[in-house]
């Protein structure tokens, strides 16, 4: 296999002169203040390598990654009638867009939309309070990165619950149509609070493990979910884990991957490794900007597209 530490340090040095570029998201007021020369990057292979750089041990607010988790943890609770309320296209639209949910009745078009994982969150919390389903996603996650330490930034959350008017408007909207069984209150505090969830690269890489290994962690031997089921993550990752960039991520890149507005990506390769990387500057996708590149370069260098060599 290639020499992927001197990969992941050629990655930073190469990029070190353009850290800074790209915009912040500061429509969250807390993610503002992010320091935007941030970077990290960290590859774990499904041999257990870990190969990192540069801030990928300091915890970042990782926003729609977290939407993978929690998609994750519906299909476990309900399997395919997840499908019943979001679906599985790609959006072509903006990530907190409100214009294809009319013409849809309420059912959004994937979960990682802001409306698809607000969907999302309604069916984690079946049969939990907010407190509970918020407690459950946390614990999933620690278990899939094996790392107790993982928690959310609860000054975030916050920040967000006191600026969502978007995500508020997107979830009465639903209601409307009757596609939330939950107050939106209740289910915008899950939404909210799993975005906030704050972790390092790799933590984010450990954690997608899984993903790259055909539904099973083999740092842990946990078995989290089928062959199949991780090939169909994969594929939604692979077609909205960007929302209107999918289709250039897939074009430069060529790996699912899921962006937060946070400055995350977490990347996965089939039968390979799984990788995260951080840069605060988002590009107008809201993608980070550096963290797609990182990834271009990495695909570039190792071959490893899902497209072929
Ligand atoms: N919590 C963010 C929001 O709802 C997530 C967006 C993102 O990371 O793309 O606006």
């Amino acid at each position: 296999m290639a020499d992927l530490q001197a990969i992941v340090e050629e990655i930073h040095e190469k990029l070190t002169p353009r850290l800074g570029e790209g915009k912040v998201a500061d429509y969250i007021p807390q993610l503002a203040h992010v320091d935007p020369k941030k970077f990290g990057m960290t590859i774990v292979t499904v041999d257990g390598e870990v190969h990192k750089v540069g801030d990928c041990d300091e915890p970042f607010s990782i926003q729609s990654v977290s939407k993978v988790f929690t998609l994750t943890l519906a299909l476990g609770k309900h399997g395919e009638t997840t499908w019943n309320r979001v679906g599985r296209e790609p959006s072509g639209s903006a990530f907190n867009s409100i214009v294809q949910l009319e013409h849809e009745e309420g059912k959004p078009r994937n979960p990682f939309i802001n409306a698809g994982a607000i969907a999302v969150s309604d069916l984690v919390l079946a049969g939990h309070t907010p407190r509970e389903a918020i407690g459950e996603i946390v614990r999933f996650v620690r278990y899939l990165a094996d790392d107790d330490t993982i928690a959310i930034d609860p000054e975030v959350a916050k920040s967000e619950q006191a600026t969502g008017f978007r995500n508020f408007a997107l979830a009465n909207f639903m209601r409307s149509f009757n596609k939330l069984d939950h107050p939106v209150e209740h289910v915008l505090g899950v939404y909210f609070h799993h975005c906030a969830l704050a972790m390092t690269c790799t933590q984010l890489a450990k954690s997608a493990l899984f993903l790259a290994a055909s539904g099973r962690n083999p740092l842990t031997g946990h078995t989290v979910v089928s062959k199949q089921r991780a090939r169909r993550i994969n594929a939604l990752m692979l077609t909205c884990g960007h929302y209107d960039g999918s289709g250039d991520f897939a074009y430069r890149v060529g790996l699912p991957g899921k962006s937060g507005v946070g400055g995350g990506i977490m990347a996965v390769a089939p039968g390979k490794a799984s990788v995260a990387v951080w840069s605060p500057g988002l590009n107008h996708n809201g993608n980070s900007l550096i963290g797609s590149l990182a990834l271009e370069m990495l695909a570039t260098r190792t071959g490893w597209s899902v497209f072929g060599q």
